[in-house]
């Protein structure tokens, strides 16, 4: 039995236990949002290490890494190393989108190594093994899906909402079909002259699903590659169909979230969102990025955090990074660690903005540690710690700066937090609340404010004249 068909019947799971546990939630919340759809726990019955999570938008918005080789890069002792840095630096799931060698031994060793669910994309080993799009079938397809879910993947990117009957609405397109999925069905068809095979054979795939367990994560064959392409005709009737696909995946009690976006303009991600969320009854939208502007390749983990901070808050469930080496090259470790981190913070950006029950907890844990001048507890409770410390101790490496009242952003003297604290220790902010023009400022913390560096200002050789007498000579 799936985890949805358990929380249709009542039944709570070992999962939704350990999920409501993580979220600080109660059991019966997350049963009643899994037996709706609104959320998924991806958890294949074969994957052992999985530590169980949620997937849903009334819970904290999640980020997946894309990991996995190419044709021209990547081994697997790399692969392996990927993946400890993508759980290590705090991804919640991880795709693993490999389309070189070992594709069979590195899936296996993620699932096995893998505390967090694993996604993936079938259609690229089926490729693979076919030589050429034009050979592939929808038996192979079938097939190797198939051994994904015994392998224990918890989820499957399947691109069954592309059609025919799009494909002439991404004429005039700036650039085209950008999903490696999408494209290669596209291709498919028109060879072939006959309908997605995925879309014609949707029920098997529910079915090898049912028995695994695993989550549909229905994928966007037609999302934007650009902003000129955003919104457009052909992304909106995919968008429909996948709306329709998630109903019939409810109907054999399969999890399913939907995959989003890609390229948008800011102002068009909030409605994009309540699309998604309105077009496919609640289901939890997965998105891409999306990238809120084209001109940066180098930069589109920022460039891509941005539209995810508003579509987090606009109610996506889950958010798939974007590293710095996005249209340029495959990401090594550096750029996950880079990608996760920029992720992560647009992903609580949004939970804070929302309101979610405790979001902001860990914020003002961090602000009375840094008021405090514990630097230890700073980075204990930093994002991403080696980072904090690394950079603070760049600097300042000495023990004994760990309980400086100061750091080397502003110096000792001009540490406004410092001064803060001096001025209300002394009572001076009192002082100043009833300034006037008898007040000796001499006397009180402002003096030491506004004190000039040492050095820096000499004003003694500077013209001793009025402002008067100064606009008098010029
Ligand atoms: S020196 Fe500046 S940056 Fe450093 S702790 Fe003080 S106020 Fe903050």
């Amino acid at each position: 039995m799936t985890q949805l068909q358990r929380a249709r019947a009542g039944e709570v799971t070992a999962a939704m236990k350990r999920v409501a546990e993580r979220e600080n939630r109660s059991i019966e919340f997350v049963r009643e949002q899994v037996a709706t759809g609104q959320a998924v726990i991806p958890s294949n019955h074969s994957h052992e290490s999985l530590d169980p999570m949620v997937i849903g938008r009334e819970f904290s918005t999640k980020v997946n890494a894309n990991i996995g080789n190419s044709e021209t890069t990547s081994s697997r002792e790399e692969e392996l190393t990927k993946l400890h840095t993508a759980v290590h630096h705090g991804a919640d799931t991880v795709m693993d989108l490999s389309t070189g060698e070992d594709l069979d031994p590195i899936r296996e060793m993620n699932v096995e190594h893998s505390p967090v669910p694993v996604g993936t994309v079938p259609i690229y080993e089926a490729l693979k093994r076919a030589g050429d799009v034009e050979a592939l079938t929808p038996e192979l397809l079938l097939e190797v899906i198939e051994k994904h879910a015994e392998q224990g993947v918890d989820y499957q990117t399947i691109h069954a909402g592309v059609l025919m009957e799009h494909l002439p609405l991404t004429e005039g397109r700036t650039t085209g079909i950008v999903s490696r999925g999408g494209s290669i069905l596209a291709q498919w068809m028109e060879e072939h002259g006959e309908q997605n095979p995925l879309y014609t054979e949707f029920e098997s795939i529910c079915e090898i699903f049912h028995e695994h367990d695993v989550t549909f994560s229905l994928g966007d064959g037609l999302r934007p590659g650009s902003l000129a392409d955003a919104s457009d005709a052909a992304q909106f009737a995919e968008l429909d169909t996948l709306g329709e696909l998630t109903r019939t995946a409810w109907e054999y009690d399969v999890q399913v979230m939907v995959e989003g976006p890609g390229h948008v303009p800011m102002d068009q991600i909030k409605g994009n969102v309540e699309r998604q969320q309105e077009v496919c009854d609640g289901a939890p939208f997965y998105v891409l990025g999306p990238l809120v502007t084209d001109i940066a390749p180098g930069y589109d983990h920022i460039t891509s955090a941005i539209g995810a901070t508003e579509a987090a808050r606009a109610g996506a469930a889950m958010l798939c990074y974007v590293t710095p080496k996005e249209h340029l090259g495959l990401p090594d470790e550096e750029d996950v660690r880079e990608g996760l981190a920029a992720y992560r913070i647009a992903a609580h950006a949004g939970d804070v903005a929302n309101g979610l029950p405790g979001a902001r907890d860990w914020d003002d844990a961090l602000s009375r540690a840094r008021y405090a001048f514990d630097w230890r507890e700073q980075f204990d409770l930093a994002l991403d710690p080696e980072r904090a410390q690394s950079y603070h101790d760049q600097t300042l490496p000495g023990d004994n700066y760990k309980d400086a009242r100061f750091c080397a952003m502003c110096g000792a003297q001009f540490c406004s937090m410092r001064i803060d604290q001096d001025a209300r220790d002394a009572g001076d902010l009192d002082a100043l609340d009833s300034l006037d023009e008898t007040t000796n400022l001499e006397t009180t913390s402002a003096a030491e404010v506004n004190r000039p560096p040492v050095g820096t200002h000499d004003t003694e050789q500077l013209p001793q004249q009025s402002l008067e007498e100064y606009t008098a000579d010029h």
